[in-house]
């Protein structure tokens, strides 16, 4: 059985960019989780659980694509 990554938020404190990401397997793409905000370039990114609304919906986006 696969290992699963928790549902997890990148949110940068520079410029307010955030993004949700899916729960993931073992295998990860390169680019899949961007190292520094897209936005503004700032690497400082904190790493936050989504709360119980943000994990449904990013859950729900996993099972219909
Ligand atoms: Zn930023």
């Amino acid at each position: 059985m696969p290992l699963l990554t928790p549902a997890f938020k990148l949110i940068c404190p520079s410029c307010g960019w955030s993004k949700l990401f899916p729960p993931m397997g073992d295998v990860r793409f390169p680019g899949q989780v961007p190292e520094k905000c897209p936005s503004c370039g700032n690497e400082q990114l904190n790493h936050v659980k989504p709360n119980l609304a943000e994990r449904m919906l990013v859950t729900i986006k996993t099972t219909f694509k």
